[in-house]
């Protein structure tokens, strides 16, 4: 539980959370989610908490749906899922909805692209992309390339400084893809979507985003950067509950140029009809595979209603102002100077401190109720959602941080042992 000792003082700086709280034009959001009392969720861009709308669905999904109208609930709504969920995160991620779908994880989906890329231009046979993007894009293009063979699809890996000068270079010819996230993981640096993906273009170059860190917290804007590509997840700022099913984006004049290879009979022309041949389905229906879980797509399907009543331009702009807030707490806080913040120079909703015990300090942070996470090798990573996260949430963190800076107990010996998940 958290320890509030000092919090509501009259200090400036603590006074004016409390006063932009009140001011907050989404302040009314967060009564939408469960949250566990006494704790502050910063982790949102892990695993995005629990929507009283989605605990309803579920119910309803599970005692209705399945409980009472089985095989017969396809038809009623299931089958059109993917779809449905496409309509509603259109807006999100500034696409049509004809141009998005539904479907298995952002790993699968980026399989099926990085193929569909490569076989429609085969005289291309690079997919660039950073040494620090998320890890599971990088397996998935190393895995592409060992299944085809490196002579058809090869991975190259630069760093960010480097990438306007390997686009202008001779190489620039050889690479079918850029695959970049939106958001850095790591140091939560937002890279310029609308720049980057000009600078591809000129030099022939698609270009894949992943949004798994941007999708509901950041302006996307497909459709007006002429993205071709982008994935993204379910289940960090869009709140579809664990494992929730991923989304996949192609541009409209791509659409009837590609094809992917893991053609289940759901991206087929006409399922039932049972044919022996497989034939794609027009548009983004093609690039679903096998049966979604239902539980999963209802789940997201739920989560994402939100949305229909949310000024994206208010969710960017707190999003800033929550991790301004946090920057600015953090270096005020004397007890914080053994912290290396990662500065960026433009950020998305989260923000790392590096220290060489994070891992037992993010435990610590834990134990009293502030939820963040650990990156390997030195980062405590904190997560912000403006649809539930508070200013006067950032000021009691940064006081419990310092409080366990200055006592020094993450030392304990049981903020060293490390779970499977971290
Ligand atoms: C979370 C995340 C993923 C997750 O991929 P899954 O296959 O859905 O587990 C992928 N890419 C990025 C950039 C992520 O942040």
């Amino acid at each position: 539980m958290l320890n509030k000792s000092g919090f509501g003082s009259t200090s400036m700086s603590q006074s004016l959370p409390q006063q932009m709280d009140a001011d907050d034009p989404l302040r009314l959001v967060r009564g939408q989610f469960i949250l566990p009392p006494g704790e502050i969720y910063l982790d949102g861009n892990s695993l995005g908490p629990l929507l009283i709308a989605v605990q309803e669905r579920l119910q309803h999904t599970i005692d209705t749906q399945w409980g009472q109208g089985l095989i017969r609930s396809w038809n009623e709504s299931w089958i059109e899922l993917p779809q449905r969920v496409a309509r509603k995160l259109a807006p999100v991620v500034g696409a049509s909805p004809a141009d998005l779908i539904c479907a298995d994880s952002v790993s699968i989906n980026l399989f099926k692209i990085l193929s569909a890329s490569l076989s429609l231009s085969p005289e291309r046979t690079t997919i660039l992309s950073l040494t620090d993007m998320f890890p599971t894009d990088l397996y998935i293009a190393e895995g592409l390339s060992a299944l085809v063979g490196a002579d058809r699809c090869r991975l190259k890996l630069i760093e960010y400084a480097e990438l306007d000068a390997v686009l202008n270079s001779q190489l620039g010819s050889q690479i079918n893809v850029l695959m970049m996230s939106q958001v850095n993981f790591r140091t939560g640096e937002a890279y310029d979507l609308p720049r980057i993906t000009q600078l591809a273009h000129l030099a022939g170059v698609r270009v894949l985003w992943d949004l798994s860190h941007s999708a509901g917290v950041l302006p996307v804007n497909l459709v007006e950067n002429k993205i071709d590509f982008a994935v993204g997840c379910g289940y960090k700022f869009l709140n579809g509950g664990p494992g929730a099913p991923a989304f996949l984006y192609v541009n409209h004049e791509l659409q009837p140029k590609l094809n992917q290879p893991l053609s289940g009979w759901m991206g087929h022309r006409a399922p039932f009809e049972f044919s022996p041949q497989y034939e794609p389905a027009p548009g983004m229906d093609q690039f679903l595979s096998g049966t979604p879980g239902i539980l999963s797509m209802s789940a997201l399907d739920a989560a994402l209603e939100l949305w229909e009543h949310i000024a994206l331009d208010a969710v960017f702009e707190k999003s800033q102002k929550l991790t301004q807030l946090f920057i600015e707490s953090v270096n005020q806080a004397p007890a914080l100077n053994d912290f290396n913040l990662i500065k960026v120079p433009v950020r998305g909703s989260q923000v790392s401190l590096a220290h060489g015990d994070a891992f037992a300090i993010s435990q610590a942070l834990i134990d009293r109720g502030i939820i963040c996470d650990f990156r390997a090798p030195n980062l405590v990573r904190f997560g912000f959602s403006p649809l539930y996260n508070r200013y006067q949430d950032i000021l009691t963190t940064v006081q419990v941080l310092s409080e366990i800076m200055v006592s020094k107990c993450f030392q304990q010996a049981q903020y060293q042992q490390s779970g499977k998940v971290t």
